[in-house]
């Protein structure tokens, strides 16, 4: 009889441990999905914030639309993330990605081409295939997943978001949603970034010649300068100044004056390089800079500039047809001075040099002058 209880009271106690294991079990998988939600949820968290730290940068928008791909490429694990925006030629442009540039003409093509056929560009284009996909950059870089996202903001397509990546998905089912809340996200941002961009441009640029202003010369040549100096390169910068400028005011009207300013401008503007910048100095004054050459190689082409220049027909309103000539000064980086205010002294100089020899010439800077 005893040997029963024994028995029945060990296995009651059994059943018990057993109930209370299995409780146990249960209720640690329900903590550890719990853990699980809330490791996903903070990273979800994690994303969201950092994309929304960027609007609180004050950086030009190449910059910020990289930083957007850095965060989706570590978020995600993507590995190549294109930016583009939609220019009023109803084209895209790539305005950030991580992939190196001899593909970029491809991708942007490719991109533009895509665009096009999604319909009425309310969703996406997911391109995935098991081998390289056939556009010709793709297959160079072994591309089998290919995502396109038009960004729109209030019905108008302000720009796209490309995706590429060597594995054929990368997202789950369950993520898509929350990328769609993402794709919302990089929008709102983007259409800030572009904001903020036109405004910013437009406070660089001189409103009557329509160059930059001496704002934006203040901020790129120290830009120009902090290049240089670490790469160990040389720059030229070129001062010049209208002649007898004062006598088109007084002889035909203010107005008149504005518009030879204007012409003079847009002249120079038209007839240097893609990297070369003209800056309205102040009054009749402007700076060229050229990034790429030396004094001696910019001797020759400024003086052919100030030749033509001096060709270059103006007509007034009562029809007056009259020219315009300018004296130029040059001075290189780093041999004619190591800062932008010894360089932009040194150019002055050459320019009066100019001057003082009779105007309509050019001067590069030497000790002696
Ligand atoms: P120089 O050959 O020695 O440079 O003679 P200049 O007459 O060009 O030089 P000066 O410094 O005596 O005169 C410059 C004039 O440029 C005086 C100023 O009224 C005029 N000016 C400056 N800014 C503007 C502008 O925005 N519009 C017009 N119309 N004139 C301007
Ligand atoms: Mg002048
Ligand atoms: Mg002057």
């Amino acid at each position: 009889m005893l040997a029963y209880i024994i028995i029945f009271t060990v296995f009651i106690i059994m059943v018990t441990l057993i109930i209370y294991l299995f409780k146990r079990i249960i209720f640690l998988k329900e903590e550890l999905l719990a853990l699980n939600e809330i490791a996903i949820s903070s990273e979800k968290n994690n994303l969201l914030s950092n994309l929304l730290n960027l609007s609180f940068e004050n950086e030009r928008l190449p910059i910020q639309a990289r930083k957007i791909c850095d965060v989706l490429i570590y978020y995600y694990n993507i590995d190549y993330c294109t930016i583009f925006t939609y220019n009023n030629r109803n084209t895209l442009d790539i305005v950030a990605t991580n992939i190196t540039n001899k593909y970029l003409k491809d991708v942007k093509s490719y991109g533009n081409h895509v665009i096009k056929t999604i319909e009425s560009r309310k969703s996406g284009k997911i391109i995935y295939s098991d081998y390289p996909l056939d556009y010709p950059s793709a297959s160079d870089r072994n591309i089998k997943y290919f995502q396109l996202l038009p960004l729109i903001s209030r019905n108008k397509l302000i720009g796209a978001l490309m995706i590429e990546n060597k594995n054929v998905s990368i997202l789950d089912g369950n993520e898509v949603e929350f990328f769609k809340i993402v794709v919302e996200n990089i929008t709102i941002l983007l259409q800030n970034f572009i904001f903020n961009d036109d405004l910013m441009k437009s406070a660089m640029v001189d409103g009557l010649t329509g160059v930059n202003n001496r704002n934006s010369m203040d901020i790129e040549l120290r830009e120009v300068l902090e290049l240089h100096r670490s790469s160990y390169s040389n720059f030229t910068i070129v001062i010049f100044d209208i002649d007898y400028f004062k006598r088109f005011n007084d002889t035909y009207g203010h107005a008149f004056g504005d518009i030879v300013l204007k012409s003079v401008a847009q002249f120079i503007n038209r007839n240097i390089g893609p990297d070369d910048t003209v800056y309205r100095y102040g009054g009749e004054e402007f700076l060229i800079c050229f990034t790429k050459a030396s004094s001696d190689d910019i001797y020759y082409r400024i003086d052919e500039i100030r030749e033509m220049l001096s060709q270059l027909k103006l007509t007034n309103d009562s029809g007056v047809t009259t020219s315009v000539t300018a004296s130029f000064g040059i001075a290189e980086y780093p041999i004619h001075g190591h800062n932008i205010d010894t360089l932009i002294k040194n150019a002055d100089r050459a320019l009066y040099y100019s001057k003082e020899r009779g105007r309509n010439r050019v001067t590069i800077y030497d000790d002696n002058l």
